[in-house]
């Protein structure tokens, strides 16, 4: 039996639509070095119409994709809006990547026009002659006479292109399960691979994102959203802010702690999500300068795990409640949120919220040990870690790395367990584990151990070659500016917090972690550092 019900199409054409008109007065505010720059979601709405006319008169038809090269900012959100509304696909380039990888990444993704901001000219630029389906390049915030274009390449001023258009579009219907937008993973393991979203998938992950058991966005919300644009589409903030009408706050380019603190004193925004090393770093800034920030009812943390002492610093120092959680390019990225249960309150509220989260009911997950097994969820089965669901991804822009993919299910490169009901706590990426005498050490609890220390800034900890054992943890660590600490009394503080046979002999101390294009911990440098002989170890 069929049901009765409409097939209304989940469009981002229809977002826009909804948000620019019942929403009109939410605001978005771009940070600028003159402070902020306000617009409304009606000019929003009226800003993705001409953008929408003016790719169209630049011959964008289809599913012809337009690369973005921007900061977060109000321009970039009318791109994430017009682009898909109009029927084509947004790329959003990493501006971190490094050269060869950004010129893999736009010419694979065959980007027809690339809006660029001002400020990354010089950035693009060098890169511009190898991108060799890019043919007009649209300049944001700056002087396009900047831009010396190769040949076949037009350079055309946003301000220009947007004044000469109508502020309405003809939104085409489009078929929800088409492509909307495109994301490539960062590569920290490997080669950027390309995920490729539909206006469907990011229409449910939208709700997801609102809903009471994850970010709980309303029309309340002033969201800070440092986590960047090109970086698995912001965490979904942008359209879930459209979908409700939180006001959202875009940092620009203004993203170190003092410029960070400047924008939570001006903007007071309630809601904010970024990766933990930018709360590391806003930390020690109102360590020197304290400022209140209660206005922040909570700060979503992922993409990296959560340092469990920075989540009680937030809270007990400056009332500001930590929400961690896990997700990945591939899976939109929202994957599990840590609230705890309802009734768990005091230490076991505390116990839950250091886990990856719980998964939502889009969200099927499982664990697999090396022979294939799927593993129970008794909260200590160690094993990959699986996904199933409408946001995650079934596989990569031109078939890439099938293995990651098999029986409809994704495999993450993660490595943890879940418990009876339903939090899932990681203790590795598949690839930083470390093996010891047959025994799993996870990388990722040493880490979190040796930066509970108060003299800590940030510890990595990989696995090194050892005769005896396969692999040890050495762990590299970085010490807080006017504090001093040894490698003897770092072990000590560890040896009543981690099995002995854990203890790593193994230290190092550095100025600072290697940091990936969005700000993780960046293991296959350190790793190098290690093999080619650049650190100072202590061993024990
Ligand atoms: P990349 O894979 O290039 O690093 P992603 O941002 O897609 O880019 O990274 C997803 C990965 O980040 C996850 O597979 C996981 O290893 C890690 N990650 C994300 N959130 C968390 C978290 N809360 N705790 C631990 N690891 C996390």
């Amino acid at each position: 039996m069929l049901s009765t019900m409409q097939d209304g199409q989940l469009s981002l054409a229809n977002l826009l639509e909804h948000g620019s008109r019942v929403h009109a007065t939410s605001q978005v505010t771009t940070w600028t070095d003159q402070g902020p720059r306000r617009e409304t979601y009606a000019d929003l709405g009226r800003n993705a119409a001409r953008l929408a006319n003016a790719l169209r008169s630049l011959g964008i038809t289809g599913d012809q994709r337009v690369g973005t090269f921007m900061w977060n900012n109000a321009e970039h959100l009318a791109a994430y809006f017009a682009i898909p509304a109009m029927g084509a696909v947004l790329h959003t380039l990493n501006i971190r990547l490094f050269p060869e990888q950004l010129t893999f990444v736009a010419n694979h993704a065959e980007d027809q026009v690339v809006l660029v901001d001002g400020s990354l000219v010089p950035l693009l630029a060098k890169q511009l002659p190898e991108l060799k389906t890019v043919r007009h390049v649209i300049v944001a915030n700056g002087d396009p006479a900047t831009l010396q274009a190769p040949s076949g390449v037009e350079v055309h001023s946003y301000d220009a292109l947007l004044a000469a258009q109508p502020d309405t579009f003809d939104w085409p219907e489009i078929d929800e399960r088409s492509a909307a937008a495109m994301c490539y993973t960062s590569g920290t393991t490997g080669e950027p691979k390309g995920v490729v979203y539909s206006h469907r998938s990011i229409w449910l992950h939208s709700m997801q994102v609102c809903m009471t058991d994850s970010m709980q966005l309303s029309p309340a919300d002033r969201a800070l959203v440092i986590v960047p644009m090109f970086h698995a589409m912001s965490w979904g903030m942008p359209y879930a802010a459209m979908m409700v009408g939180a006001s959202l706050i875009m940092p620009d380019r203004f993203l170190q702690p003092k410029p960070l603190a400047q924008i939570l004193a001006s903007e007071k925004p309630t809601f904010a999500g970024a990766v933990p090393t930018i709360w590391q770093g806003l930390l020690q800034q109102l360590e020197a300068e304290p400022q209140d920030i209660s206005h922040l009812r909570e700060v979503v943390v992922g993409g990296s795990a959560c340092p469990p002492a920075l989540m009680h610093t937030f809270e007990e120092r400056y009332g500001v409640p930590i929400l961690h959680a896990w997700g990945m390019t591939e899976t939109s990225p929202l994957g599990s949120v840590a609230r705890p249960p309802a009734g768990a309150t005091g230490e076991q509220a505390w116990q839950y919220r250091y886990t990856q989260g719980r998964f939502p009911a889009s969200v099927r997950a499982r664990l697999i040990d090396d022979d294939g097994n799927v593993l129970p969820w008794d909260n200590e089965s160690v094993g990959e870690l699986e996904v199933a669901g409408p946001w995650i991804a079934g596989a990569y822009h031109g078939g890439a790395d099938p293995e990651k993919f098999h029986d409809g299910w994704l495999r993450t490169g993660d490595v943890g367990k879940i418990s009876p009901d339903g939090y899932l706590t990681l203790t590795d990426r598949a690839k930083d584990v470390i093996k010891s005498g047959g025994e799993w050490i996870s990388s990722v609890d040493l880490e979190n151990t040796v930066m509970s220390h108060p003299a800590v800034a940030e510890a990595a900890v990989i696995g090194v070659p050892d005769e005896k054992w396969d692999e040890r943890p050495l762990v590299a660590v970085v010490v807080r500016e006017g504090q001093s600490v040894t490698a003897e009394e770092l072990r000590e503080f560890l040896s009543d917090k981690v099995a002995k046979w854990q203890l790593p002999e193994h230290w190092t101390f550095i100025d600072e972690v290697p940091k990936t294009s969005v700000g993780k911990f960046d293991k296959k440098r350190l790793r190098a550092f290690h093999s080619q002989g650049k650190l100072d170890v202590t061993h024990f």
